[in-house]
């Protein structure tokens, strides 16, 4: 249960005084609906309201908070000119300025023969002393909270910043003082403020070093969501180890014969991450590793012997994939090398229904299935395995933490617990994984199979599309097949499909008279799973040769005679995954290339990004490059990367400080590991603070 102090932190918005029915959606829109949303929405900005000099010793151009006479009102003659009021202090006179002035809203804030204070940008016009527009303007009794420092938010359409800023400060009001999660002597030796008072100061700059994302109350608040996520990821980690593994040990029969079947060697590689995988599975703690390898590392390979183990140790084997293209494909990769090796593999997507599903979870449930393969469909509650000992996950940084728990779950209990083989094409940077994975073991294949040479990368502006266009008609008249891929557009995937729906209408007027009618085919996320395997078989089987596409050919579709990929808009892409695009083509011994079109001038960060992408074929010196060059939040365009989206850290600024949380965590729950004392109780409040009460149902109650 989440304890009552955290109780403001979850109420709604609407809550707040002054954010009504009309400001709360947009408020909502741009931080979030609760009220510790506003309590990460840190300003980005400041003005400093603490320069209060005389009239006439003001500098002009600058911010300046005034004390001054009203002496007279001078409403325009026509609407059109300003509403002038005239003032003055002791050592000068002052013009204030109003475009659109209500009169009797100025008559009444700066009435005639009364003190107030303004504050704004002070100008000379014609060498007078003005001010247009004051920010603020206030009674004499008000100057000193006025003449202050305020902090100064982002902002969206239609938020006046002083509304918002009312709003975070009532927000603010309501931050609770909590228990210290930190180590004392940590907490000394970084110089951080308790939680409190580090958010308060975070949202109250003196300077525009209290800004940066160094200043010490962002460090904690940052090293607080790093250390409730790396806790989280232990506790979660742990439970699966507790579920305990089962030593299986397989015989080595069925793994000999796949070897003799290859038709090439196993690399370097692909053998050690063979013998990790088995030296886990055969250990008496449950599996948890993490397979990193480029697109075309051959980890399907690795997959497959580690599923063979299982059934060779009279288990059976699950993999699954994030969409049902990949599943399909997975299948037919997998079900020759099965067919000739006497293993029994069955594919289960969302598509099978009726009569033959109900078939195939019978085999299933009574062992007569050896390895299933198929999408999120295989979490179903009546998906049951005879004696599941080993899941694989493809590309699972589309799946949750939770997902990859519910799957390790269909094991059967009286036989221990299932090991867990997670594949990611996505080189991801050791920081990264961290925050994802948390410590999993890792296997990497850095080494590719041989013969494959770098796919030849260039970039295109946009203006040239019809010598693009060319190119694609030639290398689809010498035979080959080539990927078009449409702009990924952050606002919606409605947009996404109307770009790409667009292009596909135009590629088919430009080539279809030449290439022939269907030559030109599309796919899409919102597709039917039916209409996407008929575009994608249409152009696997050549009928199609030119396939555009959204990115949902990125997590790995094989069709070997593809060799080029033309990819528009790449400025919208993460370099990770325009590595990830480009490993679509070349596969099968011709040389691949890849056309980067993009609109506009490029920046020097935009021009430094490609640099990398066409030196380096190596998916993990990209990925760290990305990371250094634009921060972690866009590396792997987060949006569909499932990787944790930060509130407050952010990893290329506070990297170190997430290999230090991940100490601490690894500590405390040495130290006390069902968090049971009073440091332990406190960092139970992070977690919940955090939303990780996933990971606290895995503690003791107490
Ligand atoms: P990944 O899943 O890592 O993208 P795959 O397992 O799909 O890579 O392998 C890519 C291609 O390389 C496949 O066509 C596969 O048959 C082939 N392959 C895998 N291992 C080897 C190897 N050791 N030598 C040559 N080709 C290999
Ligand atoms: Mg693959």
């Amino acid at each position: 249960m989440r304890p009552e102090s955290l109780f403001p932190a979850f109420a709604p918005i609407t809550s707040l005084k002054g954010c009504g029915p009309r400001l709360a959606p947009l408020v909502e829109k741009l931080a979030g609906g609760r009220v510790q949303d506003l309590w990460w929405h840190l300003p980005s900005g400041l003005i400093d309201r603490r320069y209060r000099p005389r009239i006439a010793e003001a500098e002009p151009g600058r911010i300046a908070t005034i004390t001054l006479t009203i002496d007279r009102h001078l409403p325009p003659r026509t609407p059109r000119l300003p509403y002038k009021i005239l003032g003055h202090d002791g050592s000068g006179k002052l013009t204030l300025v109003f475009f659109n002035g209500r009169e009797d809203f100025l008559k009444r804030s700066l009435p005639a023969g009364e003190q107030r204070v303004v504050s704004g940008m002070l100008e000379l016009f014609d060498g007078q002393p003005q001010m247009t527009h004051p920010d603020r303007i206030a009674t004499l009794e008000e100057i000193d909270q006025l003449a202050s420092v305020e902090p100064v938010y982002p902002l969206t359409a239609g938020l006046a910043p002083r509304t918002l800023a009312k709003i975070i400060d009532h927000a603010l009001a309501r931050a609770p003082e909590l228990p210290e999660w930190l180590d004392p002597a940590y907490q000394r030796q970084q110089r951080w403020p308790g939680w409190r008072e580090a958010l308060l100061a975070a949202h109250r700059p003196e300077h525009a070093a209290d800004l940066e994302k160094h200043s010490l109350p962002r460090q904690r608040l940052a090293y607080d969501e790093l250390l409730s996520n790396q806790l989280a990821l232990l506790l979660i980690r742990r439970r699966l180890k507790r579920l305990s593994g089962r030593p299986l040990k397989g015989d080595g029969r069925l793994r000999g014969a796949l070897e003799k079947l290859l038709p090439w060697p196993l690399t370097g590689a692909q053998r050690q991450a063979n013998a990790e995988i088995a030296g886990d599975m055969a250990s008496a703690n449950r599996m948890l590793r993490l397979l990193q390898g480029d697109v075309g590392s051959g980890k399907t390979m690795v997959a497959l012997n580690a599923m063979l183990l299982a059934v060779e140790a009279g288990a059976q084997a699950a993999m699954m994939a994030p969409t049902e293209i990949l599943a399909r494909q997975h299948a037919e990769t997998l079900k020759p090398y099965c067919d000739k090796l006497g293993v029994r593999l069955a594919l289960l997507t969302g598509r099978d229904k009726g009569k033959a599903r109900v078939a195939l979870l019978e085999r299933l449930a009574a062992g007569e299935i050896d390895i299933l393969v198929g999408t999120h469909a295989l979490f179903q509650d009546d998906v049951v395995f005879h004696d599941l000992a080993l899941a694989v996950i493809d590309e699972q940084h589309r799946f949750g933490v939770g997902q990859r728990l519910g799957l390790a779950a269909k094991g059967q209990r009286d036989k221990g617990g299932v090991d867990v083989l997670v594949m990611t094409a996505t080189p991801i940077p050791r920081t990264l994984s961290l925050t994802a994975y948390g410590d999993m073991d890792v296997s990497k294949l850095t080494e590719k199979p041989p013969g494959r040479t770098p796919v030849d990368t260039r970039t295109v502006s946009a203006d040239r599309f019809m010598d693009v266009v060319g190119a694609v008609k030639r290398k689809i008249q010498s035979g080959e097949r080539v990927y078009w891929v449409c702009p990924l557009v952050e606002e919606s995937e409605q947009s996404d499909l109307a770009a790409a729906a667009e292009r596909h209408s135009s590629l088919k007027q430009a080539l279809e008279p030449e290439l022939g009618e269907g030559s030109v085919a599309l796919v899409h996320g919102q597709m039917s799973s039916a209409e996407k395997d008929a575009a994608m078989e249409a152009f696997a089987g050549g009928r199609a040769k030119l396939l555009v596409a959204t990115t949902v050919i990125e997590v790995g579709v094989d069709v070997p005679e593809a060799t080029l990929i033309v990819i528009e808009h790449a400025e919208r892409f993460g370099l990770a995954q325009l590595h990830q695009l480009r490993g679509r083509v070349g596969r099968g011994g011709r040389p691949g290339a890849c056309l980067l079109v993009f609109s506009g001038p490029l920046g020097e960060t935009a021009k430094a990004r490609l640099k990398i992408l066409r030196e380096t074929d190596d998916g993990f010196r990209i990925a760290e490059e990305d990371l250094r060059l634009r921060g972690a939040g866009e590396v792997l365009g987060t949006r569909q990367s499932g990787l944790p989206d930060f509130k407050l850290a952010d990893l290329a600024a506070h990297g170190e400080l997430l290999a230090a949380a991940r100490d601490d965590a690894r500590l405390i729950l040495e130290r006390d590991p069902e968090l049971a004392t009073e440091r332990g109780r406190a960092l139970r409040v992070l977690l919940y603070l955090f939303e990780r009460d996933s990971a606290i149902q895995y503690l003791r109650s107490g």
